[in-house]
């Protein structure tokens, strides 16, 4: 697996980086634009259930190397929790169960019926065997096993993690179970109940929110010129589609470093060339750059593609953007996202703009709950239209309530949660 961690923040537990922290200021400060009751706040700000569990792997050396696992499961009123597993050595609990609520909030937006759900495992998987990798997968799965389940809680793909990995993870409650339980996890290989389009959904998805953005903000896509942090399965899909929409894509950086092309990069044959295990460090057809220039370019578009705390009131006062667009979770700080906001940056907030992959999951997961599947076209056609519906109605709210685009979203999605609370008697 090619290592694509980012240097963990040393501070993350700090107010500023803490995203839980986060997630509950922006939550309060919702509630009360909508003026709702404080004891919405209550009910919404900690997740129902989180579960820490250990892991302890055999390596390749005969040493045990315990790890640190969890699962967040953060509100299930609209219906079973829904979220992906990340493998990364910043994870810590504070950080799944903001990235459940996140998922709670994304699902609500997209009008999705799920709840939100995380789960994460403290670990840089560039340093473990393709075997002690497997035996991780398979030994978190059987630990949170009592907790998972099609209609209970439903894993997925997040960062570090893959098709490969879900192989592994539903083989192994297959096993545990008796039986073969395609519903139970989504971002699976083809061949055993994954969904066409699901590898490319939140790339095709957060590109569908930058068009529409594009739109508002009044900037001609064809020509318009992008940068992206990150060059996972979101970084590069979305490069892809923002190439085929003949957007410039003139600098992209992973873990390892970052490149720039005036003219715009040759998308595919990056990606060809990535997708080899190579690292952007490596490629040699395009100009070595830092990192911290990746934010000082003055582009159209810039798309944090990584992880949280990547725009902050360090790099945000170095930008000059006119749309960022947020495929990872949680990538600015609320300092960074105040200085973006006063610049008039337009903001597509992470809980709407990388929603397309757990839409397609959603969809991932209906088939193989009817055993009957769909035509790639059909799956991307129904996950165009939600995504348009949700950018819309994030839209309306931000211009009915004067609000920026995040807070509208975080309207949005509380909203539909609140109405879930009220039919079922939790609140009158
Ligand atoms: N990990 C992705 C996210 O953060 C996808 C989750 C899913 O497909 O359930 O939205």
């Amino acid at each position: 697996m090619k290592p694509t961690t980012y240097k963990v923040e040393a501070d993350i537990l700090t107010h500023d980086k803490n995203p839980y922290e986060m997630v509950k200021e922006l939550l309060k400060d919702s509630i009360s634009e909508l003026n709702l009751s404080e004891n919405i706040y209550h009910m919404i700000k900690k997740p129902m259930r989180v579960l820490e569990v250990s892991l302890p792997v055999r390596m390749d050396n005969g040493e045990i190397h315990n790890f640190t696992g969890f699962r967040s499961q953060h509100l299930d009123v609209l219906g079973p929790t829904k979220g992906g597993i990340r493998f990364h050595p910043g994870v810590h609990a504070d950080e799944v169960k903001a990235l459940s609520i996140w998922m709670s909030l994304k699902s609500a937006i997209l009008d999705l019926p799920l709840g939100g759900g995380k789960g994460g495992v403290k670990v840089d998987p560039s340093r473990l065997s393709e075997r002690e990798l497997e035996e991780l997968s398979r030994t978190y799965i059987r630990k949170i096993t009592p907790i998972i389940g099609p209609q209970k809680d439903i894993p997925a793909p997040d960062v570090n993690t893959n098709p490969t990995v879900m192989g592994w993870m539903i083989d192994e409650y297959d096993k545990l179970r008796g039986y073969n339980i395609p519903g139970m996890l989504t971002g699976k290989p083809l061949v055993i109940g994954g969904s066409h389009g699901r590898l490319e959904a939140t790339g095709r998805g957060v590109v569908i929110t930058i068009r529409e953005a594009a739109n508002v903000v009044g900037v001609q896509l064809n020509g318009a010129s992008a940068a992206l942090q990150g060059f996972g399965n979101v970084g590069s899909m979305t490069a892809k589609f923002l190439h085929q929409l003949g957007v410039k894509v003139v600098a992209v950086s992973d873990v390892n470093g970052a490149i720039y092309k005036k003219d715009g990069l040759p998308v595919p044959d990056l990606i060809e060339f990535t997708s080899r295990g190579k690292s952007i460090a490596e490629y040699r057809k395009a100009e070595p750059i830092r990192h911290e220039d990746l934010f000082r370019l003055p582009v159209d578009i810039f798309v944090p593609a990584a992880i949280e705390n990547q725009i902050t009131s360090e790099t945000a006062t170095h930008m000059q953007v006119k749309i960022v667009a947020e495929a990872a979770n949680g990538p600015t700080t609320p300092e960074g996202n105040r200085i973006l906001e006063n610049k008039g940056v337009f903001i597509i907030p992470d809980i709407l703009c990388n929603a397309g992959g757990v839409t397609v999951s959603y969809f991932e997961w209906v088939q193989n709950e009817m055993n009957y599947y769909w035509k790639e076209e059909e799956v991307n056609q129904k996950l165009e239209e939600r995504m348009v519906e949700g950018f819309y109605n994030v839209l309306k709210m931000r211009d009915q309530k004067r609000v920026h685009m995040r807070k509208a979203a975080y309207m949005v999605g509380l909203k539909r949660i609140v109405e879930a609370f009220k039919a079922r008697g939790w609140v009158k």
